[in-house]
């Protein structure tokens, strides 16, 4: 079985050169729907040989009518790709509620990101440019800021459409051709996707996308002698072998990897304020979001009481099937719930779950549902504090002081996102600038925040910006033009 909605791709296909094609191989996956473990339908099964096409057919569209479109021209195609994704936005939203198990209104808000990053890029497109720089006598100096070439993009099954739109909508702003290795567990936004792109008047070749494995498909794109650039968002693991195959073609690479992001609660916080924060960034997309909140710092003086109203919301929380759209959904595959379960079984000494959502009792029985559980009375350094567990589970640790909760917080290998809820200004500013993190939010929190805001991490979080304008940037090369004239 197809999957040939009205959104116009072929599931079995691979998208190269503005055409649906078969993989090279004829061989295909399976996809499943985690809210009841059904099968969806089939999806190419591409390997080094589609690769290899879809960079050949961006290197094409480089060299011809992709490659000579002007920024404005280029920013009016985006911007119509932007709202063609809008008009289309309900079906997205069902595809992907299906695809990846999130809630219809989660699945809803990421096809809106997706036609929010293209009309941002669209817009951006003619307003980047270089400088003149001031020389020796006789001399003119300007930059010019280019494309790399052919941009590679590997993406995870958590935010199919945000981190689609984030990557590929920056590359193409710059002027790259892009090849994108959706992720083998949800690929159908992404097909989706290219058909809008090529509804939308997108030069046939600017955008390829071959579905298949990471160890196939995204490993022939990562080691391909004639891609100019790599985006990676995924995990710590691949993108160390992805950094490695950046370095044997010596590309540049944007890694947006893992988290294990605090949110830290001060005494003199506001509670009411502070609360929806709190869980939301722990339970969104079931906790499958490299951004979430997975440990709540919370200061001994507001900690019994905050704890209490945290208790409260989890127990209110609902799990089940996408399509019900409530708080939260299932896990994306069988061995994520494993993975979640174990690290559940890790819990020992003063540590114990105080909260737990409820799975609705007609979830499917074939659905991967775990309960959010809030973890209470963890110490900082224990595994639970630790590891990204990728589940919706977090973990409370209770501090006295503000040099305390400063160590906690950076006591990661990772720092991608912080939260800071406090009414002290000076406090806000002292850690705003201590905390190792990417992004660091006061008195909210964004979970990676909007499209405008430059995103990434540091330490094992990655390295490179994503979103904003500060992507375009990493996304284009910078040429340096000296012209003497006497
Ligand atoms: P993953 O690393 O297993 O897979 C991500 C992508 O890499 C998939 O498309 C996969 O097919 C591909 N891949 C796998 N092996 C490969 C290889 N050898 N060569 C090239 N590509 C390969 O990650 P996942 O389990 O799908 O996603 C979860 C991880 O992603 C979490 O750690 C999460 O924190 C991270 N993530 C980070 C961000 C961010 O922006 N920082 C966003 C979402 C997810």
């Amino acid at each position: 079985m197809s999957e040939q909605s009205g959104l116009g791709f072929n599931s079995e296909h691979c998208f190269i050169g503005g055409e649906w094609v078969a993989p090279v191989s004829g061989e295909v996956l399976r996809l499943e729907n985690p809210s009841d473990g059904s099968i969806i339908c089939r999806i190419a099964r591409g390997g080094a040989e589609d690769i290899n096409k879809a960079v050949g057919a961006a290197r094409e569209a480089l060299d011809g009518e992709w490659g000579t479109k002007s920024a404005l021209e280029r920013g009016r195609i985006l911007t119509r790709i932007g709202q063609e994704v809008l008009k289309h936005a309900d079906e997205l939203a069902l595809l992907e509620a299906r695809d990846v198990g999130k809630p219809l209104k989660q699945a809803k808000a990421d096809a809106q990101a997706l036609a929010r990053y293209l009309e941002f890029y669209g817009g951006a497109c003619d307003k980047i440019h270089g400088e003149t720089i001031p020389y020796l006598d006789g001399y003119t100096v300007y930059t010019l800021r280019e494309p790399h070439g052919v941009s590679g993009h590997i993406v995870p099954w958590n935010y199919p459409m945000q981190i689609i739109g984030r990557s590929v909508g920056a590359a193409l702003a710059m002027g790259n051709a892009a090849v994108l290795k959706p992720a083998e567990e949800a690929c159908l936004s992404a097909l989706a996707f290219a058909d809008i792109t090529r509804e939308a008047g997108l030069p046939a070749g600017a955008l390829n996308v071959v579905p298949g494995l990471g160890e196939e498909a995204g490993s022939a794109l990562t080691s391909h002698p004639n891609v100019n650039h790599l985006s990676f968002t995924g995990s710590v693991g691949v993108g160390t072998l992805v950094q490695r195959a950046a370095a044997d073609n010596i590309v540049p690479v944007t890694l947006e990897l893992g988290g294990k992001s605090p949110q830290i609660v001060f005494d003199d916080a506001d509670l009411e304020a502070a609360l929806p924060f709190l869980v939301n960034a722990g339970i969104q997309n079931a906790g499958q979001t490299c951004s979430a909140s997975s440990r709540i710092l919370m200061q001994s003086g507001v900690h019994d009481k905050l704890l209490a109203m945290m208790v409260e919301r989890y127990e209110a929380l609902e799990v089940g099937p996408a399509i019900a759209d409530l708080n939260v959904g299932p896990l994306i595959s069988a061995r994520q719930k494993d993975i979640v379960s174990g690290f559940l079984s890790e819990i020992e000494g003063n540590a114990r779950i105080v909260a737990r959502g409820k799975i609705v009792s007609d979830a499917p029985a074939g659905g991967h549902y775990v309960a959010p559980a809030l973890i209470g009375g963890v110490e900082a350094d224990h595994v639970l504090a630790q590891d990204e567990i990728f589940g919706p589970v977090q973990v409370v640790i209770r501090f006295e002081t503000e040099e305390e909760a400063l160590a906690i917080a950076n006591g990661t290998d990772y720092g991608l996102v912080a939260g800071i809820w406090t009414r002290d200004g000076a406090r806000q500013m002292r850690l705003a600038k201590a905390l190792k993190s990417g992004q660091v939010f006061i008195n909210n929190y964004g979970a990676g925040g909007g499209v405008e805001l430059p995103f990434g991490g540091v330490g094992k979080s990655g390295h490179g910006r994503e979103k904003g304008f500060e992507a375009l940037y990493g996304f284009s090369v910078l040429k340096t033009v000296a012209a003497y004239h006497g």
